[in-house]
């Protein structure tokens, strides 16, 4: 269990069935969820940090190496998975090594264009893949509560409102679109619409999208649905990126050993298969 107590995994160890702590390799080790997972997985006895990589020019120290060597350090270190918190190019980059090394791999970055999901998705073919846009468990019961909503509220308008700190650089989020995929495959929809300015009247059916950034907002997610008098609004905050970092350690104590293919966030808590 983790120390704070936040989204620990139900079992502890290898997916093999032995005790020994999960071997874990991550990249982007110097950034700010990078920093996350260093520090807590110091915490947990069911993963032990292997390997840690940053890309040439960043903080390169006695305990992060070179990312440039990646391939070599897989062979070498032997991980039993990685995870990956970078940028889309990285990530891609990344995740064809652990293919091509067999080491079973959890991606969290965000912002990926169709061309680089469809590369993920090819190596998906050679090696167990699990990427999830959102490592906590508040927002995977949002997406519940978000899609039985929609059902509910025929016709109601939906706006979709983010809010993240000033270093994010994909806009929208990960998880909002994801949000809005959960709510166009519940109710056909006439598009997003993203921001509005001047003379823009909402149109029947369409959803509203904005992304707000500013300070160091870890991450805020508002679904509102609105008519007939009425307003619900399904909120989720994140206090600290110490609810990802936990999520995707269990995420890769749950994919370690796994057979290959697409996995998501939702194998690993329970539900539905969802991407
Ligand atoms: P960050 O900027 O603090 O860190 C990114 C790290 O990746 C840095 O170490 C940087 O050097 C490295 N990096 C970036 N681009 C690279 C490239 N082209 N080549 C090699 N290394 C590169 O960012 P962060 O806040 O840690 O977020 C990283 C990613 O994770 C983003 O895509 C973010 O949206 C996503 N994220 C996902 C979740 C989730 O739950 N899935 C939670 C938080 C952040």
């Amino acid at each position: 269990m983790s120390a704070d107590g936040v989204g620990a995994s139900d079992g502890e160890g290898a997916s093999d069935g032995s005790d020994r702590p999960v071997r874990v390799a991550i990249t982007g080790a110097t950034g700010r969820m990078g920093g996350e997972l260093r520090e807590l997985s110091a915490d947990r006895d069911d993963v032990a940090i292997v390997l840690a990589v940053a890309r040439s020019g960043a903080d390169i120290d006695d305990e992060i190496e070179d990312a440039a060597d990646l391939p070599s350090l897989l062979a070498e270190r032997d991980p039993d998975v990685l995870v990956d918190f970078t940028g889309p190019e990285s990530s891609v980059e990344y995740v064809a090594a652990c293919a091509e090394a067999g080491v079973p791999v959890v991606v969290g970055t965000t912002g990926f264009s169709e061309e680089q999901e469809a590369a993920l998705e090819d190596a998906s073919q050679s090696v167990a893949l699990l990427k999830a846009a959102n490592f906590s468990r508040g927002i995977a019961g949002l997406r519940r509560a978000v899609r039985e909503a929609v059902s509910a509220l025929p016709g109601y308008d939906i706006e979709v409102t983010e809010t993240h700190h000033n270093g994010k650089r994909d806009a929208p989020s990960g998880t909002a679109n994801t949000v809005l995929d959960d709510i166009e495959a519940e109710r056909e929809t006439t598009g997003r619409v993203h921001g509005r300015e001047g003379d823009q009247p909402r149109e029947t059916g369409e959803i509203g999208v904005h992304a707000r950034r500013a300070g160091d907002v870890t991450g805020e997610h508002e679904v509102l649905l609105a008519g007939n008098h009425e307003v619900l609004s399904l909120t989720h905050r994140a206090g600290s990126r110490g609810v990802f970092a936990a999520g995707a350690l269990d995420a890769a104590v749950w994919l370690a050993g796994r057979e290959v293919g697409r996995y998501d966030f939702s194998d690993v808590i329970g539900g539905s298969h969802e991407r």
